[in-house]
């Protein structure tokens, strides 16, 4: 009898977020490789990002630009990052040199800006554009119908590839709660997609409390924190 290689805390959460996700997809019909898992890294060391990649994660995502700026050139070169926070125009140049993808994309001047800085370095910018589905106060995001009025001019922004949306559904004890939003979100990117005339293959939706829900309304993209890293610790 041999012994077993010890399992570490976040190789066993992320086989149990795959199994979520397995599940998922088989209520939903879906194909589970057409659900990608996103490592959500905030507040967590180069170390934790490192132990995931050797589990066979390659998606991570940040949403501070000064702590990804420490953070991405400490981990592997071959991983894909994403910027799921708050973009400022200060930031933008950081964030197009540091990501391959910026989520979150809310008004036409941070998409202007965006494009210009993919101009400059002769670049195509791939993004998703981020929607506040709920219209809670406190969130950042398109409001829908300000977001169609928006498309035409978004749409003609060569230096970017609008590749889908994104959503962060407000916090509820009951996920259940989270499926108007997921549904609502899915049913604007047809809309959205229709007037661009383009697909839009990318739901950016669903977090470590609601990604079976997600998953359920048309999920493409989970980003999972909690569940993967375990509790964030205090950013110092
Ligand atoms: C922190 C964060 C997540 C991950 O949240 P968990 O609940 O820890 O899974 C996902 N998306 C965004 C935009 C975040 O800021």
């Amino acid at each position: 009898m041999g012994y077993a290689e010890p399992v570490s805390e976040i190789e066993s959460r992320l086989l149990i977020l795959r199994e979520r996700i397995a599940d998922a997809c088989a209520r939903a019909g879906r194909d589970p490789s057409s659900v990608a898992l996103m490592g959500v890294s905030k507040n967590h060391p180069p170390a934790s990002v490192a132990e995931a990649v050797r589990c066979g994660l390659r998606l991570f995502g940040e949403n501070r630009i000064q702590e990804a700026k420490a953070k991405i050139p400490a981990c592997t070169a071959d991983l894909e990052w994403h910027f799921i926070g708050h973009l400022q125009s200060n930031k933008v140049r950081d964030a197009v040199d540091l990501f391959r993808v910026v989520q979150g994309v809310d008004t036409l001047d941070i998409a202007e800006a965006l494009a210009k800085q993919a101009a400059k370095r002769d670049r195509i910018q791939p993004v998703l554009l981020e929607v506040n589905v709920s219209g809670e106060p406190s969130k950042f995001g398109w409001d829908p119908e300000r977001l169609i009025e928006a498309l035409p001019s978004l749409g003609g922004m060569d230096r970017l590839a609008i590749r889908g949306l994104m959503t962060i559904a407000p916090y509820a004890e009951d996920p259940e709660l989270a499926r108007p939003v997921f549904r609502r979100l899915r049913e604007l990117r047809d809309r959205c997609s229709e007037r661009l005339g383009t697909a839009l293959p990318v739901l950016s939706m669903g977090m470590s409390g609601d990604m079976e829900v997600a998953i359920e309304e048309g999920s493409t993209l989970v980003r999972i924190g909690t569940a993967l890293f375990g509790d964030r610790p205090v950013p110092q």
